[in-house]
């Protein structure tokens, strides 16, 4: 695994609508190995292997966008106001450092504020601030603010990888940078077979956090028999989780396969028998509800109706800034997506 790529893509932003360093980064790294790659009119990134002309088609999906937020309004003190791009925990954001990205693509760094703990009354203290009361401060005057930050800015949370192990590791969009590093791992290694036919495509699409948005169009370009989707996965090996109801997904117990109906289950179980035989580990999850979460239940429905894998990296404190997984997972699903395109 190319860790330097993984350790960059953590670096970059792409908050949803904005996701235009995030698709170069993507398109500079495969383009080496790839046959094309492509930009559709929304902005997701392809990278396509076809060789030969007797292999089935594959789609590999995953959204590259990460929440964030966009700026509101600017008061007369140049303190800035936002709101979401995406289900932002509001929770999680007073105290954060963040990233303006202007117009020209400049970053202007800030910090979000709010009012300290001392000059809340007992009512206040322990209320969760909703994000429009909260403000970023860039340490600017008004007039250095104004000169530089428009409406409609995106603000993305400062990158913060941190390495806390060998293999876990922490950092803001982990969902779903790691979905397109997997991918761009799996189209590498497909890229040295030389004796096989392929056709597979790489997509890395917009504004799933905002909708699905981008997913609804990458079919229809690629027209698959097959569509393998990414995402994180929530685990459950947290404090006060209810696996009664959200089931028993691990750090490190390996790439976790999907059964919920948004994905095709004969196929489901084809690369759980091959995950059997390949990987150490692997888990299998039905998911909290019977479709949706991820881009999967869009691709599936798309043009005249689609044979879908939904397969999920576990991750810990999903859409805060410290979201958490284990690279072995990862490594696990490159394995397996990997040989299943080479066995079928
Ligand atoms: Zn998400």
């Amino acid at each position: 695994m190319d860790l330097n790529l993984l350790n960059t893509i953590l670096n970059t932003h792409s908050v949803s609508g904005f996701e235009n360093e995030m698709r170069e980064e993507f398109l500079n790294y495969t383009k080496e190995f790839v046959d094309s790659t492509d930009v559709d009119k929304m902005g997701n990134a392809y990278a396509s292997i076809a060789r030969g002309t007797d292999s089935k088609i594959y789609l590999l999906e995953a959204h590259m966008d990460e929440i964030g937020f966009q700026v509101v309004y600017i008061d007369d003190n140049g303190y800035v106001y936002i709101r979401a791009n995406g289900s932002v925990d509001a929770q999680c954001v007073p105290g954060s450092q963040v990233d303006i990205i202007t117009s020209s693509g400049e970053y202007i760094n800030g910090v979000i504020g709010k009012t300290p703990i001392h000059l809340l009354n007992s009512e206040e203290r322990g209320k969760c601030q909703e994000i429009s009361s909260l403000w970023i401060d860039t340490g600017l005057c008004k007039d250095q603010v104004v000169n530089k930050v428009s409406l409609g800015n995106p603000v993305a949370i400062r990158p913060n990888l941190l390495y806390l192990s060998e293999n876990v590791i922490s950092s803001k969009s982990l969902d779903n940078k790691i979905g397109v590093f997997i991918i761009s791992q799996v189209l590498k290694r497909l890229s040295g077979v030389n004796e096989k036919s392929l056709d597979v495509h790489g997509v890395a699409t917009v504004q799933e956090e905002v909708g699905h948005r981008g997913a609804y169009v990458c079919e229809s370009k690629i027209c698959p028999d097959l569509t393998i989707s990414i995402d994180m996965d929530f685990a459950t090996d947290v404090p006060n989780c209810q696996k009664t109801k959200y089931g028993d997904i691990a750090l490190g117990r390996g790439v976790v396969i999907h059964r919920s109906i948004d994905n095709d289950i004969p196929l489901t179980y084809t690369l759980e028998k091959l995950a059997k035989e390949l990987l150490k580990k692997h888990q299998v999850s039905a998911r909290n509800m019977p479709v949706g979460g991820t881009n999967a239940f869009v691709l599936q429905q798309s043009q005249g109706g689609n044979k879908t894998i939904s397969l999920g990296i576990p991750c810990r404190y999903m859409h805060t800034p410290v979201e958490m997984c284990d690279i072995n997972d990862v490594k696990s699903a490159i394995d397996l997506i990997y040989k299943y395109i080479i066995n079928n």
